[in-house]
């Protein structure tokens, strides 16, 4: 799970970490105030959503301006003008795709004077099975651009869980970064202050950039994304709340409710599909044949009528969908009542594209009795390949 960048600096904040002063707005008539609650003489206004790149990216509607979605400004009144014009108003970033997304939230804080931006970033790194940190001295807005054209200058530091964060850490982290004097130690805390924010918060990506070298030579982070264990959630109920729907998807949304595994992709063919190896298999050998997948889909080992419905429905709302393959191995479940839920699922939510069904496990040949009994236009499939390569040639021909 995501949040917002302003929600993520009250989490740092509340753990000791330095950044500025900002008030959200949610409504416009909240904007004047909002930015009169702090100093200046330097004001920034952030659309909040959950994708980076807003200071590059673009408004759709030209009421917004020419701008993007971080603007500084000189004044209260010209703050204030700045949110309202971002209120509502869709942004466009090289992370949102060409549609854009919704600005429902503005977040104004007061401006900082720049004297350098590095970057600083803690994920989880699966090589390792340790935290790590990453880290660049350049900083900013680039750091894509750094990380292809020059790999060199962005260090990773891993930390080793037995020992948990040291001092030393914080110290090579401040040498790589070019950091001298008082910033040392501002680091060192730095460096603690996120590791212990991201394993108590079962955190799974915290990334600061940029994070700034003040004027006056202070360290202070300028922008925050952070990103939570989904599975850890229960036990982080001030988290979970910090949740914002809208800016989900709908259909990762609605299988989340009904407990469905779903991740959204971008090819023609909807799968559903019981335990994640054989969902992955069934996106893989989709891939061989020549076609993409439109989704991942685990309806899970304990799928019932009611959730293979669910994920129909799921699975038809999206307009890429082109066909479907319902792939399924009754172990847990038998092979009659997966045939039976998946043509309720038919009957109720109808069908407008191909749907090649393949069964395996208990009770198979009933199933597959039952699906062809059934007058419906399901394609039966033998095995795997044959599987892919009936609902490929039935969406492409
Ligand atoms: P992003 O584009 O979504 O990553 O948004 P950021 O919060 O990182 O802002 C983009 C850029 O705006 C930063 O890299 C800074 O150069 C600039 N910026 C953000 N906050 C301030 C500020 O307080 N003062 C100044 N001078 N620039 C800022
Ligand atoms: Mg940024």
């Amino acid at each position: 799970m995501n949040i917002h960048e302003y929600q993520a600096k009250a989490l740092l904040r509340s753990h000791g970490v330095p950044v500025s002063a900002g008030r959200v707005i949610l409504r416009a008539e909240e904007a004047k105030a909002a930015a009169g609650e702090l100093d200046g003489p330097l004001w920034v206004v952030k659309a909040q959503i959950h994708a980076g790149g807003r200071g590059k990216g673009r408004f759709r509607e030209p009421e917004a301006g020419e701008k993007g979605g971080v603007r500084l400004a000189r004044s209260v009144g010209e703050a204030a003008d700045e949110a309202l014009r971002m209120l509502g108003r869709t942004l466009v970033t090289h992370q949102t795709g060409p549609a854009g997304k919704q600005v429902n939230r503005v977040y104004v804080e007061e401006g900082s004077d720049i004297a350098r931006e590095l970057y600083l970033a803690l994920l989880i790194d699966r090589k390792t099975s340790r935290i790590s940190f990453v880290c660049s001295t350049e900083g900013g807005m680039d750091i894509e651009d750094v990380a292809a054209r020059t790999p060199g200058k962005i260090l990773t530091f891993s930390v080793d869980p037995a020992t948990g964060i040291q001092g030393f850490h914080g110290r090579r982290i401040a040498f790589a970064l070019g950091l001298e004097g008082k910033q040392v130690k501002q680091c060192v805390d730095l460096v603690t202050r996120l590791y212990r924010l991201f394993v108590e918060r079962d955190a799974e990506m915290v990334e600061i950039n940029p994070l700034i070298v003040t004027p006056a030579g202070d360290l202070k982070c300028l922008d925050a994304k952070m990103g939570f264990d989904n599975n850890a959630l229960y036990r982080q109920p001030d988290i979970l709340s910090l949740r914002d729907e809208t800016e989900e998807d709908p259909k990762e949304l609605a299988a989340s409710r009904f407990d469905l595994n779903y991740i959204a992709l971008d090819g023609e063919i909807g799968c559903m599909v019981n335990g994640a190896g054989l969902a992955m298999a069934t996106m893989d050998i989709i891939k061989l044949y020549g076609a993409e997948p439109a989704n991942f889909l685990d309806v899970g080992g304990g799928a019932t009528k009611e959730k293979v419905t669910e994920a129909f429905k799921i699975i038809t709302s999206d307009p890429n969908v082109k066909g479907i393959l319902v792939n399924i191995f009754g172990g847990i479940m038998r092979c009659d009542i997966i045939a039976e839920g998946v043509l309720a699922a038919v009957r109720e939510v109808g069908l407008k594209v191909p749907l090649v069904v393949r069964l395996e496990g208990t009770n198979v040949e009933l199933g597959k009795q039952i699906i062809r009994d059934s007058g419906l236009n399901v394609i039966a499939a033998d095995n795997l390949s044959d599987a892919a390569a009936k609902v490929v040639k039935a969406v492409k021909g």
